[in-house]
């Protein structure tokens, strides 16, 4: 847990979201400003703050969050299809800095 870390707040239950799924190395979101009709982020439990600076011994972690991924689809057959997206570094648009992906699903996304 990373002090001012609102992901590892969230995953503490030290704030509230709407946690939609977990098992023991990540859990799931919706996203507090969603983009598409669904909109979830998939975040590691642990604290990492980018794909960059992922060790290697870390590397599983990016087959976990696929996996999860793979669940949600599973989920909902209206929305089976689904864009991930990882923001890497601020200029690309990060602004939590805490690993995760955004599983974006529906009928509105740009190609
Ligand atoms: P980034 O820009 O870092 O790739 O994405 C961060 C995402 O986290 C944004 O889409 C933003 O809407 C979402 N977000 C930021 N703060 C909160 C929060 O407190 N709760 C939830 N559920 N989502 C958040
Ligand atoms: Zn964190």
């Amino acid at each position: 847990m990373v002090e001012n870390c609102i992901f590892c707040k969230i995953n503490a239950r030290k704030i509230p979201a709407a946690v939609v799924a977990e098992n023991d190395q990540v859990f799931v979101i919706k996203d507090i400003n969603p983009k598409a009709p669904l909109h979830y982020l998939i975040i590691p439990k642990k604290h990492v703050v980018d794909m960059q600076s992922l060790q290697a011994d870390e590397l599983p972690l990016i087959a976990e969050m696929s996996a999860m991924a793979q669940q949600l689809s599973k989920t909902d057959a209206a929305h089976h299809d689904f864009r991930i997206v990882i923001n890497n570094g601020h200029a690309a648009g990060q602004r939590v800095f805490h690993l995760h992906m955004h599983y974006l699903a529906g009928n509105i996304l740009p190609e």
